[in-house]
């Protein structure tokens, strides 16, 4: 299971200035989260066991939180999986998750900008 759906569709995301409280700006963009992406990769290898535990889970998208039939739960409590590598594990993948989310909100948020700067131009260009 891998996150890299989005991997190539790159180029179109605008780019964002996140300006910092102490002064100066974040600039935050597709190519910073190209690097962020591609260092997920190696997390995906860094826990090979983990995720070759995670084939077993019952769900597909587990959590390996309090679902049933997880089967990295399962190693955790049989002792066969460190927790503490667990841990990481799960830390990194939230990390992941959460750099995708907002990358996915920020293309829906592009485009209903870009909807309604096309009905606007549409408004006041369109009609003849
Ligand atoms: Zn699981």
């Amino acid at each position: 299971m891998r996150a890299n759906d989005s991997r190539g569709r790159h180029t179109t995301t605008a780019r964002v200035l996140l300006p910092l409280p102490q002064g100066g700006c974040l600039i935050d963009t597709p190519g910073m989260r190209e690097v962020k992406l591609s260092g997920d990769e190696d997390v995906a290898d860094a826990f090979e066991d983990i995720e070759a535990l995670a084939v077993h889970c019952r769900f597909r998208d587990c959590g390996h939180g309090n679902e049933p039939g997880c089967a990295v739960r399962a190693a955790l409590d049989e002792g066969v999986l460190d927790e503490a590598r667990f841990l990481n594990y799960a830390k990194l993948r939230d990390e992941m998750e959460a750099a995708a989310t907002s990358q996915a909100e920020r293309k829906a948020e592009a485009r209903v900008m870009g909807k309604a700067l096309n009905k606007r131009l549409k408004d006041k260009y369109g009609r003849r």
